[in-house]
């Protein structure tokens, strides 16, 4: 039997270019990022240590989450390289606390959350032809939130240059992310998610916004109706077959974003 280890938060980028996930993850081809990347790395360090601190009852105010975004923001393992963003260290520190502080001050106090980032059991997806995938890793940049009348749903911060568009969170290609961990969350507390998916968009280019945006029925997508195969079944033949489709459509089909760009025949120029 074959079992291949993938973490949770990569299984999305399968269904967006599944020939560029497999030259990440299964390859071991790399790419480097920008510093808006590593922004967004950043305040997402700092939104988590702020809300966890929250559910914990610790003491923790917005200038010490600041200084969380900060450090990793300076931190050389959170490396990128300067060349590829028209951004200066100075205005991503900008961006990132203004965000920041309007999140920690603005938002976070409206959510009741259960856990931020949490680790989740691994589950295993029978592929057929004894070859297993075995999901494991956190729920990363995920909060689990308790709605005011008990519902239970994952909540997901996005950050990057559009990920608010005409004031609401684009929601547009986080389907399959929120689906996996909607089915992470259940297999791991046996608790079920009851609440659409929700993202909250954070822009990081221009002035600062944060939107919001649901995402209905992600679970169902993932796995599929009687009449209709999910993704996961989708995923499964292609760790079956080995076949990893190219999307040259996808909006991530860039040398800047895409790792195996140079070598990919079916790009498009
Ligand atoms: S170049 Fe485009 S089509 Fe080819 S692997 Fe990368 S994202 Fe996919």
């Amino acid at each position: 039997m074959t079992e291949i280890t993938v973490r949770a938060s990569s299984w999305a980028g399968l269904f967006d270019c599944a020939m560029k996930w497999e030259g990440v993850h299964l390859l071991g081809m790399k790419n480097t990022i920008g510093l808006r990347a590593a922004l967004g790395t950043a305040i997402h360090a700092g939104t988590a240590v702020f809300d966890q601190a929250r559910i914990s009852g610790d003491s923790l105010t917005i200038d010490d989450a600041a200084g969380v975004l900060v450090d990793k923001l300076r931190d050389p393992e959170n490396e990128y390289d300067p060349a590829r963003d028209d951004l200066s260290v100075k205005d991503a520190e900008r961006i990132g606390i203004s965000l920041l502080s309007k999140y920690c001050a603005e938002v976070a106090p409206n959510y009741d959350y259960v856990s931020v980032e949490m680790e989740t059991k691994p589950l295993v997806i029978d592929c057929g032809s004894d070859i297993h995938v075995r999901l494991t890793g956190t729920l990363d940049r995920a909060r689990v939130h308790k709605h005011k009348d008990g519902a239970i749903g994952i909540t997901d911060l996005k950050s990057g240059s559009n990920a608010v568009q005409k004031k609401a969170a684009v929601t547009k290609g986080h389907g399959a992310q929120i689906g996996t961990y909607e089915l992470l969350f259940e297999h791991s507390t046996g608790t079920e998610i009851s609440a659409p998916g929700e993202i909250i968009g954070l822009k990081t280019k221009g002035t600062p916004e944060i939107g919001y945006g649901e995402i209905n029925n992600a679970k169902r997508v993932m796995v599929g109706t009687e009449d209709q195969p999910g993704l996961i079944e989708f995923a499964a033949d292609m760790f079956r077959t080995g076949r990893f489709y190219p999307n040259p459509k996808s909006l991530l089909c860039s040398e800047k974003y895409c790792a195996r760009y140079k070598s990919c025949p079916f790009k498009e120029e």
